[in-house]
């Protein structure tokens, strides 16, 4: 537009008699709240995080966006542990779910298209100048791809030694077995719409879990490990959940945010203390 134009000269200096917005108002940033000049004025070696989850299903005892609520709220607790000193990017609900797609309700993005939409939004962030990029990941389908988003950025931009690209799921970051968070927790490993994640959304949303006491347990067995299987939800489950959500409480799912979210906090704290160089990290 021209600068001359009288309507936006007059909206300029209109401004001039407002506040000014600066960061120095924000407790936290998130990506959603900032203008674009306030995001031109970061110190490019901000971390920025990019929650990615999934909209799927989760058994008949749980909503269809219990990972998005989940990964979510982990985004939340880190925000409050580590404010200003992090960017967030707002949450990808929109995950590789092509193994739950025989359950209504279940979106998903194809798995070639979710591995050029993950790969996208961090070459936005690169060109922008920013080098420090995490995914915080909140769905188990998501984890093949992001890691290769990950290595294929590596190899795109393979001139570059200062960037620090990362994908991570967040029960992988807890820094002791999730399991000890709380003596009542039976489950050892994720699940899913399981006593783990079952507790985390009782603790979150609670009229939004059904009755349990008409789930039954589905075992993890054991699919030719430690070899990886292809499978679809229905070769393991008619309900659509694995494990055994009877014991999910709300306590045991704050305990179980709680280790979660100290272990992402320890992994950000790592991604901020990185010389910009070192493969040690
Ligand atoms: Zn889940």
């Amino acid at each position: 537009m021209a600068v001359t134009d009288r309507r936006y000269s007059n909206e300029d200096s209109a401004a001039c008699h407002t506040p000014p917005t600066s960061l120095a108002f924000h407790s936290h940033m998130q990506l959603t709240d900032l203008k674009w000049s306030e995001v031109a004025a970061l110190d490019r070696d901000t971390p920025v995080i990019f929650p990615v989850a999934a909209l799927e299903q989760h058994g008949r005892h749980m909503p269809v966006f219990t990972d998005s609520l989940l990964c979510g709220e982990i985004v939340r607790r880190v925000e409050s542990r580590l404010g200003k000193r992090v960017l967030i990017a707002p949450l990808q609900w929109l995950g590789n779910s092509d193994h739950h797609m025989d359950f209504p309700g279940t979106m998903s993005a194809p798995p070639r298209v979710y591995l050029d939409l993950l790969a996208g939004q961090f070459e936005n962030f690169i060109s922008h100048g920013f080098r420090r990029l995490v995914m915080l990941n909140g769905h188990g389908g998501n984890d093949v791809p992001g890691k290769q988003v990950v290595f294929e950025l590596r190899q795109k931009y393979r001139a570059r030694r200062d960037l620090l690209l990362l994908f991570a799921t967040y029960w992988n970051l807890a820094l002791k077995n999730p399991a000890e968070a709380h003596p009542g927790i039976k489950q050892t490993r994720m699940g899913h719409a399981c006593e783990w994640e079952t507790s985390m959304v009782l603790r979150l949303a609670p009229h939004l879990v059904g009755n349990l006491k008409k789930v039954k347990a589905v075992e993890f067995g054991n699919p030719f490990e430690p070899a990886s299987r292809g499978w679809i939800m229905g070769d393991r489950s008619v309900p659509g959940h694995i494990g055994d959500p009877r014991h999910a409480t709300a306590e045991k799912g704050e305990a179980l945010f709680q280790v979660f979210t100290d272990g992402a906090v320890a992994m950000l704290e790592r991604v901020l203390k990185w010389d910009g160089k070192s493969w040690e990290g």
